[in-house]
């Protein structure tokens, strides 16, 4: 149907319109909910940076509702394949109760109260994502067209029943390809502290929403946290890239002999010592050693030492398929060394967060040091993001998380 029909005049004014070339239109059937600026013909009646949009063929039919980004490669993010939605605050409530819906029927909120809400494309809200943690709602805003909107979100969440306050996290390298400023704040609740103690599968901890990684907690890895719990009776653990000591945690409360976290931050090793002590876990249990993991694996395979199970969760080594190569010799280099020091039997929990290191690029570069370190590995388990994080299938750029629980003899 033509838009014109239903929003006569005034109405169709404000919005922008983008035509596709030739042959575009795929993008649209393919429900991709991006379209780059390399697909664009023409444009026409932008004035503001994230303002709604029409999308339209080239034969002028038009196809979707989206937000344009004026200086991003992705020009727009796609609202509705339904052109006559009003994207207003109670199209924004709608998908965002949507969203929390489908977290209440997947998540055990007497054990956990700290998950994804929003998780942006995946939950048709592109550049959007929404996380919870026990009352306190964190938002980042990643593009020009969430940014657009922004009052609208805010004003939904802090109508939210038990909202005790919202974090701002803005802070975000998006952010500068939409030509938006780096925020952090506090949006909601001056008083509120930026330390926020939560539940995950009955353990207790404690994230800075404010100052923390990404929203505070690497939520994202919530249920791998949980297998390793099941592996660790009786183990002697090294947790390399420990953060605020969330293996560590579950690894003691799952009978772990002992743990040693390394990481190269010290606030995130401070938050770990609270966050063992929160769990009644003795300081007899854990070690944290702040140093740089490259470095700190190599001193322990000279000296010999041997773990039953490692954890390598490194951040993310490659930013931009341009880094894919370097990242590569980095994840190979730490998962070489640490199938060095697993003593026979072991297991290897090892992770890659980039999503521009392809699920079978990482197999090979595992296969790679299981080869170079002379090892025999098998995988017993292949592991993904927490389900708090789906992936929307006609958009594939959200499954980033891959994991492997590996047998290492
Ligand atoms: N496993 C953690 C999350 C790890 S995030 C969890 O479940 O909570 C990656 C961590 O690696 C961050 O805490 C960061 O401080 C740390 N880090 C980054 N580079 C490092 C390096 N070269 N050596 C040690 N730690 C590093």
């Amino acid at each position: 149907m033509e838009l014109n029909t239903i929003f006569p005049g005034k109405w169709v004014n404000n919005y922008g319109i983008i035509t596709l070339k030739k042959g575009k239109e795929s993008i649209i059937k393919s429900k991709h909910p991006w379209i780059f600026s390399g697909a664009i013909d023409r444009i026409e009646n932008i004035s503001e940076n994230g303002q709604l949009v029409l999308v339209k063929s080239h034969l002028n039919e038009t196809l979707a509702i989206g937000s344009f980004s004026k200086s991003s490669q992705i020009s727009v993010r796609i609202w509705s394949f339904n052109p006559s939605t009003q994207i207003n605050k109670k199209f924004f409530k709608e998908r965002f109760d949507y969203a929390f819906n489908l977290r209440k029927n997947l998540i055990d909120l007497t054990k956990t109260n700290a998950f994804r809400i929003v998780n942006s494309e995946s939950d048709f809200l592109p550049g959007l994502i929404v996380d919870y943690y026990s009352g306190y709602y964190v938002i980042q805003f990643l593009s020009a067209g969430s940014e657009f909107f922004r009052n609208q979100i805010v004003e939904i969440i802090s109508e939210q029943e038990d909202c005790l306050g919202i974090f701002e996290r803005s802070d975000t390298e998006s952010r500068k390809k939409e030509n938006l400023p780096i925020k952090k704040e506090k949006l909601l609740g001056e008083l509120v502290p930026e330390k926020v103690q939560f539940k995950e599968n009955g353990m207790n901890f404690y994230a800075d929403l404010l100052n923390g990684h990404k929203t505070g907690f690497y939520i994202d890895q919530r249920e791998n946290r949980q297998l390793l719990k099941k592996f660790s009776k009786g183990k002697k653990i090294l947790n390399c890239f420990s953060y605020t000591g969330g293996f560590s945690v579950y690894a003691l409360k799952g009978f772990a002999n002992f743990v040693t976290n390394i990481d190269s931050s010290a606030n995130a090793l401070k938050l770990s010592e609270e966050n063992h002590s929160l769990n009644d876990i003795s300081p007899n249990k854990f070690r944290n050693i702040e140093g740089d993991v490259f470095q700190v694996l190599r001193n322990f395979r000279d000296e010999n030492r041997k773990f039953d199970l490692i954890v390598l969760d490194p951040p993310k080594f490659a930013d931009s398929v341009s880094n894919v190569n370097k990242a590569a010799r980095a994840y190979k280099d730490i998962n070489l060394l640490a199938m060095k020091l697993l003593d026979e039997n072991g297991i290897l929990f090892t992770f890659s967060c980039s999503g521009h290191i392809s699920r079978e690029l990482f197999h090979k570069i595992i296969n790679d040091a299981a080869l170079d370190s002379n090892r025999e590995v098998r995988y017993l388990s292949i592991l993904s993001q927490s389900k708090d994080h789906p992936v929307l299938s006609s958009f594939p750029e959200s499954l980033y998380l891959k994991g492997l629980i590996c047998s290492v003899n």
